[in-house]
Order: structure tokens, then sequence, then C-alpha cells
């Protein structure tokens, strides 16, 4: 089962793993909401783009 790293909620569909950060070392991969739409956070902001729908077009 995998969790969003942004919202917090566990992701019943599909998810988009974010790649950890180079030179980190080995931390696991976080995942995220595939689509805004789906994560919770970004549900709730209604004014223009979300902040995770403009990190996930920057990926
Ligand atoms: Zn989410």
């Amino acid at each position: 089962m995998k969790r969003c790293a942004y919202c917090g909620y566990v992701i019943e569909g599909e998810a988009k793993e974010i790649a950890p950060e180079s030179g980190s070392g080995a931390r696991p991969a976080a995942y995220w909401h595939k689509y805004a739409a789906d994560c919770v956070v970004a549900e709730t902001r209604e004014t223009g783009r979300s902040p995770l729908q403009r990190r996930l077009s920057n990926l």
C-alpha cells in the first residue's frame, strides 16, 4: 500500500513515484497521487492550479 507523501492519505488508484533527491543516499522513493484530482490536499485548494499540480507538471 502506498501513501501520498503530499497529503498523507493512502493512494487508492495510480501513484506517481517521486525519485529521491540525488546525492541524499538510499532513501526510499516517495509517492504522490498521480492526479491532483485524487489528492485530498489539492482538492481543497480552489483557486487556480494547486501547488501539487504545478509540481507534477514540472517533473
Ligand atoms: Zn495526495
